[in-house]
């Protein structure tokens, strides 16, 4: 296999060994270590624009964007000024201010169901919240969540998770409770049938549906047709809420996220949303939101406790603020021109070099399957060739390209992406689609 070795990167491997004495894994995430395609994570040193430089010197184009958040791109101008200003007046007050009603006054507007937001640190807090509000709100404990969505380490979430759970093909996590789990029932995503039976058997006992507004964490798997509609009108009908979690795709897919994108929307809205991510420029800061009827049940109005010493930080507000505020119609312009001509590069180049592929998209959100024929469901997400994947990341990354060193990841692409950044992933393709043919 040609995977990168300490050779390749000397002072991430000499970090990597420090880590590993004070941190688990060596890493506070664990995605991030590898260990899906092995190798030496790369220890980041800065970033500018669509550029990583590691704490070897080595120059990547990024296809991680933190996940999402650095939609504008690394370091941007307009947001360092707005964090430079906030970091300023000072860091954390433990106090309202106004920079967390800004911020909150944004999402508002573009997310027309969202009548209010609460601010938290990250979007496992904000999916924690929200369940627990509708359970609060309804008065009932059972969750539906769906097979390969990903909502945050949440207890009650983690059954059948995706992104670092896909990854490592784990089943679950331990030390979640069997009570925990036990109020969590797992569907197959896109299986409406399912959903329908699960209401039909406990209907009186389902608080909420979580999903995805568009799954991106066991790579991107569009809801079908009729499937979002489906949701929301079982949920109505049974007297259960519905929660979109557009951590990943919110701000993202269009200036109001996936919600915003035409279609399964027209027939109705979700009752609560998650987001993260990019409301967050690259600081801490997660929201959940929507009915202004449900909203109301949270403390200090009501009787769903939730807080944070955080919550709301001035300056992560204004990172954020900032980074919606950059959000241009420009901006998502040219997330679309750039996802779209690295995709259709990389589609020509796995075909010249016969590797099974289907690239699946969420607005200028895609993934790349190493497999043939349209993915729907988590089980077909997982039938795919890993060990291709192994090789093409682990070339591209070798030519300066870093991708999500996982299968089972959206590549996050940025409106800083320029031509040069576009070229030099289109470059390095065909020797990484010749690694991927090649065991
Ligand atoms: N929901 C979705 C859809 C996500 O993609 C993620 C993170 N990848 C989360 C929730 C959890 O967010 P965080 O990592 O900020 O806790």
């Amino acid at each position: 296999l040609p995977v990168q070795t300490a050779e390749d990167a000397p002072a991430s491997a000499a970090l990597l060994a420090r880590a590993s004495q004070v941190i688990p894994g060596g890493v506070n995430s664990p995605v991030r270590a590898f260990r899906a395609v092995g190798g030496t994570p790369r220890f980041m040193a800065s970033g500018s624009g669509p550029w990583l430089t590691d704490a070897d010197g080595k120059r990547y184009v990024d296809l991680i964007c933190s996940w999402g958040p650095m939609i504008l791109g690394h370091a941007h101008p307009d947001v360092l000024a707005a964090v430079n200003h906030a970091a300023a007046q000072g860091f954390s007050f433990g106090t309202p201010s106004e920079n967390e009603v800004r911020l909150a006054e944004e999402i508002v507007a573009r997310v027309e169901p969202v009548e209010q937001v609460r601010l938290v640190n990250s979007g496992t807090e904000a999916t924690m919240s929200a369940i627990r509000l509708a359970r609060g709100f309804t008065g009932r404990d059972v969750i539906v969540k769906f097979a390969g969505c990903y909502h945050g380490h949440v207890d009650a979430l983690l059954a059948s998770a995706g992104s670092g759970i896909a990854t490592f093909a784990l089943p679950d996590s331990a030390g979640v409770p069997r009570s925990s789990a036990g109020e969590t029932i797992v569907l197959p995503y896109n299986d409406l049938s399912a959903v329908e039976a699960a209401f039909a058997e406990r209907g009186h006992e389902i608080a909420a549906v979580i999903t995805e507004a568009a799954p991106g964490n066991m790579g991107v798997v569009p809801p079908d047709p009729g499937f979002t509609e489906g949701l929301l009108r079982l949920t109505k009908q049974h007297g259960a809420l519905l929660v979109s979690d557009e951590v990943m795709t919110g701000f993202r897919c269009s200036a109001s996220g996936f919600y915003g994108l035409e279609g399964p929307y027209a027939a109705g809205a979700p009752d609560l949303f998650t987001f993260g991510k990019v409301m967050g420029g690259g600081f801490p800061t997660a929201a959940f939101g929507g009915r202004a009827d449900v909203m109301a049940l949270l403390a200090p109005q009501g009787p769903v406790y939730q807080a944070g010493t955080l919550s709301g930080n001035p300056v992560a507000s204004a990172a954020g603020l900032a980074t919606l505020q950059g959000c241009t119609p420009a901006v998502y312009e040219r997330l679309d021109t750039v996802a779209h001509a690295i995709a259709d590069a990389v589609a020509n180049e796995l075909t010249a070099a016969s590797v099974p592929h289907t690239i699946q998209w969420a607005g200028s959100m895609f993934s790349v399957f190493f497999r043939d024929g349209a993915v729907t469901s988590y089980d077909e997400a997982k039938d795919q060739d890993t060990a291709a994947f192994r090789r093409f990341f682990h070339s591209m990354l070798g030519q300066g390209v870093h991708l999500p060193p996982s299968a089972f990841e959206a590549w996050f692409v940025s409106a800083s992406h320029d031509d040069e950044a576009v070229e030099h992933v289109i470059g390095a393709l065909p020797t990484a689609a010749r690694a991927a043919a090649t065991p």
